[in-house]
C-alpha cells in the first residue's frame, strides 16, 4: 500500500518562555527539573500524562533498584518519602519499595515546593529548531498545539522522543536485530482473608504450571507485611516506541496479568484478590541516542572510570528476554561511571538527553536504566542546562569542574572520588 506523505503547516501560538524546559517528567525529568531549579533557573516540566514519577507511578514499578550509593535528589526522595529506608551511611545500597501513589503525591509537593512548573496532559509533538539550537518544542495540550519556548531542553521522554524529531541519530534495542526488552503490567493482589474463587476471563490462559508463565517463573514481592503482592510476571515481545507493538502489549499484558493471578489463586495464594492493575504497561527499553560517548558493555563489566562522571551505579546487567523466551540475563558488576557526553547529542548545543535513553548500547542500558541511576542522571543534566545557560555555553562546552562543584553542592557525593 502506497500512503500518502504529508505536509504539515500550522501556526502555533507561544504559550510561555522559560529558561529551562524539561520534556518528561519519570525519574530523570523531575530531578532534572528541580536541580535546575535549584541553580535559580525558571523550569517548566512537561508530561504527556497525569502524573509525575514515569514507570515508577505509571507502570507501578513500587522498587527502587539497588545501585551502591544513595545521594542527590535520589537520597532525599527516600529520606523524605521513605525515611525508616535510609540508614546512616549513604554509601549503602539499599531496595526500598514504596506505594507508586504516595510517589505521585509526594511528586506533585516537592514540585511546588521546588517552584518548578508542572504541566500535565502535554505531550510533546515536535520541535522548532533554528540552526544548531531548538527555539521551542510543540505540544499537545488540552487548548490544543502550543509552543513552549526555552533557553535549554532535557528531553527525559525515555524514547529520546524530542532528540529523535531533532534531528539526533537513535538506535533501538540489540545491535544485531533491534529487539528491545519486552514489557510488563505490573499488578497488585490483596490477601482478602478468605478463599476467594479464581477467576479466568474470556480470551486468558489455564496456566498450569510454573513453566508455562510467561518469565518461565513467579516474580513478585510481599509488600509492607499488609498482605499487599506485587507481582511482575507479564511478558510482551514489543517495543514500546512502536504503534502497533504497543497496541498488542497492552492487550496482551492484560490477559497475562488475569492468567497469571487464575494461576496463584491455585497455587499459595488462594485468599489473594487482584487491587490494582498499573495505568500502563511498563516499558523497559525503546531507543537510545547517538551521543558524543557511547556506554558499553565493556565499561560497565570492567568497571570503567570517567573524569566527566555524571552518575554511578552497580546495578546488574539485567536483560529480560527481547524474543520474549523464559529467560533473564542477569549478571552481578562491581560499580561503574556513567560520563556526561552519553547525555550530550552532537548536532544540537542546547539539548540533553537524560534517564533510560542516554547514550548506551542494548547491554549496557539493561544496568544503567533503573530509577536511581535515571535521578542521577536527570539531576546532573539539569544542574549542567543550568551551567551553559550561565556559561553561554553549548551543552558540550560546560565546565565539568563546575558540573562536579554544583552536585557536590546539591549534595551527590561520587565512590572513590
Ligand atoms: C516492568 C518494569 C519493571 C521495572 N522494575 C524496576 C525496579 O524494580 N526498580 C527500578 O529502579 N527500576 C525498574 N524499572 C526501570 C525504571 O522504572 C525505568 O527505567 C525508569 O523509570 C526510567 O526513567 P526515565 O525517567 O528515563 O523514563 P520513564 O520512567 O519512562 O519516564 C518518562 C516520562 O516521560 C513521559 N513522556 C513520554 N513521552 C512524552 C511526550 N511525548 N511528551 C511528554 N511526556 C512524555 C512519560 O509519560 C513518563 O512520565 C522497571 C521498568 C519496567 C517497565
Amino acid at each position: 500500500m502506497n500512503l500518502a506523505v504529508f505536509a504539515f503547516e500550522r501556526q502555533v501560538q507561544s504559550y510561555l518562555r522559560a529558561d529551562v524546559i524539561v520534556i518528561g517528567g519519570g525519574p530523570a525529568g523531575t530531578a532534572a527539573a528541580i536541580s535546575a531549579a535549584r541553580c535559580g533557573k525558571r523550569v517548566v516540566l512537561l508530561e504527556k500524562s497525569a502524573q509525575l514519577g514515569g514507570m515508577g507511578t505509571l507502570a507501578n514499578v513500587s522498587v527502587f533498584m539497588p545501585v551502591g550509593n544513595v545521594t542527590g535528589i535520589y537520597r532525599e526522595i527516600v529520606s523524605e518519602m521513605l525515611s525508616e529506608y535510609l540508614p546512616p551511611d549513604h554509601d549503602r545500597s539499599i531496595s526500598p519499595q514504596y506505594s507508586p501513589f504516595l510517589l505521585r503525591q509526594y511528586l506533585n509537593e516537592k514540585m511546588k515546593k521546588e517552584q518548578v512548573q508542572v504541566f500535565f496532559h502535554c505531550e510533546f509533538v515536535g520541535v522548532i529548531r533554528e540552526g544548531r539550537r531548538i527555539k521551542a518544542v510543540v505540544a499537545s495540550t488540552r487548548e490544543g498545539l502550543k509552543a513552549f519556548e526555552g533557553e535549554r531542553f532535557i528531553d527525559c521522554t525515555g524514547d529520546a522522543r524530542v532528540a529523535i524529531d531533532a534531528g539526533v541519530p537513535s538506535h533501538s534495542g540489540r545491535e544485531e536485530d533491534g529487539l528491545t526488552q519486552p514489557m510488563t503490567l505490573m499488578f497488585t493482589m490483596q490477601n482478602t482473608g478468605k478463599k476467594v474463587v479464581p477467576l479466568l476471563p474470556e480470551g486468558c490462559y489455564p496456566y498450569e504450571k510454573e513453566s508455562d508463565l510467561p518469565q518461565g517463573r513467579r516474580l513478585y514481592w510481599e509488600q509492607n507485611n499488609d498482605g499487599t503482592l506485587l507481582v511482575n510476571m507479564s511478558r510482551v515481545k514489543a517495543n514500546g516506541a512502536k504503534i502497533e507493538d504497543v497496541n498488542y502489549a497492552e492487550a496482551e499484558a492484560l490477559k497475562q496479568v488475569f492468567s497469571i493471578a487464575h494461576y496463584l489463586q491455585k497455587t499459595g495464594f488462594e485468599t489473594y484478590a487482584i487491587s490494582h492493575i498499573a495505568p500502563q504497561t511498563g516499558v523497559r527499553e525503546t531507543n537510545q541516542i547517538q551521543g558524543l560517548y557511547t556506554l558499553s558493555e565493556q565499561d560497565v563489566v570492567n568497571g570503567a572510570r570517567f573524569p566527566d562522571v555524571v552518575a554511578q551505579t552497580n546495578y546488574e546487567i539485567d536483560i529480560h528476554s527481547p524474543d520474549a523466551s523464559k529467560t533473564t540475563d542477569e549478571r552481578k558488576v562491581d560499580g561503574y561511571d556513567i560520563p556526561y557526553r552519553c547525555m550530550v547529542p552532537e548536532e544540537i548545543d542546547n539539548l540533553l538527553v537524560a534517564g533510560r535513553s542516554i547514550s548506551a548500547t542494548h547491554v549496557a542500558m539493561s544496568s544503567m536504566r533503573v530509577q536511581a541511576t535515571c535521578f542521577a542522571l536527570g539531576q546532573a543534566a539539569g544542574a549542567a542546562a543550568a551551567i551553559s545557560l550561565d556559561e553561554s555555553n553549548a551543552m558540550n562546552e560546560i565546565s565539568i569542574n563546575k558540573l562536579h562543584a554544583v552536585l557536590e553542592l546539591q549534595g551527590v557525593k561520587f565512590i572513590g572520588r
